[in-house]
């Protein structure tokens, strides 16, 4: 089996080098991640500036650019094999309910599925790196599991994974679960330069909304591992019927409206 791994928080992130260490036990494993932080960069691209590979002296790639353009160049051109999965993490910090849209964790992942590769996105809730060590664990665990139950083939999947920042033994059993949802996250931080320009700085996400049994926050919080399937299609289907009767309305209005 072949692991292409990468994550959000940069490749000289605690979550990288322990997943590193805990999968390359049971896999041939590549890393190829971004030289520095990239939290909340979600699936963005570089296009306007070139791309460097450079490697680091520990064997891991680095890449001037976002996680999603770190998978991106390693499925198009930069390995000279596909991987049979792509694992992003481990996030410093928790992907759940609406984190997901704004991830780079899962956004690298997410690029892997695009491709075509089954890929997991792995976050441990707390951001303190504690018991990182078996969050690892679990995740290959998880790896190996998958494996045995011949679940890694051609057809791609991608899984979002929150593991609670236990010690391995306390670390509860994994469910499958809902996004939950968070409330619109925290006022906008404002403070004055050292030259008087007023700064800006993006508030901390949101309390919880939404966590209802069956969702990623009330999993976690018992202390299970959350696992949920996540798809790309945005459409809203539920409200497909809403929109055909004023969309229809809409286009009639639009094609007698005077120019
Ligand atoms: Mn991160």
């Amino acid at each position: 089996m072949k692991i292409l791994i990468s994550n959000d928080d940069g490749y000289q992130a605690p979550g990288l080098a322990a997943l590193y260490e805990a999968l390359k036990e049971v896999a041939e494993v590549e890393v190829i991640a971004p030289e520095h932080n990239n939290s909340a960069k979600s699936n963005a691209l570089t296009l306007h500036s070139p791309l460097y590979v450079t490697r680091a002296t520990n064997g891991f790639r680095f890449v001037n650019g976002t996680p999603a353009d770190c998978v991106h160049i390693a499925l198009t051109g930069l390995l000279d094999y596909r991987p049979d999965l792509v694992i992003s993490g481990i996030n410093n910090g928790a992907n759940m309910g609406d984190d997901t849209i704004y991830s780079g964790t899962v956004g690298a992942a997410m690029e892997g599925y695009l491709f075509g590769v089954p890929a997991i996105a792995f976050s441990q809730v707390e951001k303190d790196w504690h018991h990182v060590d078996a969050a690892a664990r679990k995740a290959r665990d998880l790896v190996l599991a998958m494996a045995q139950q011949q679940l890694i083939t051609h057809t791609p999947w991608l899984l979002n994974v929150n593991i609670p920042n236990l010690p391995y033994e306390q670390i509860g059993s994994m469910k499958l679960c809902r996004l939950g949802r968070r409330h619109s996250a925290e006022k906008v931080i404002q403070q004055v330069s050292p030259r008087g320009e007023t700064m800006y700085w993006i508030g901390a996400a949101g309390p919880v909304k939404d966590d209802a049994d069956g969702t990623d926050f009330h999993a976690t919080a018992q202390g299970h591992i959350a696992m949920t399937p996540l798809k790309v299609d945005l459409t809203d289907h539920d409200n497909l019927q809403y929109w055909a009767q004023s969309a229809s309305r809409l286009a009639a209005s639009l094609q007698t409206a005077k120019p």
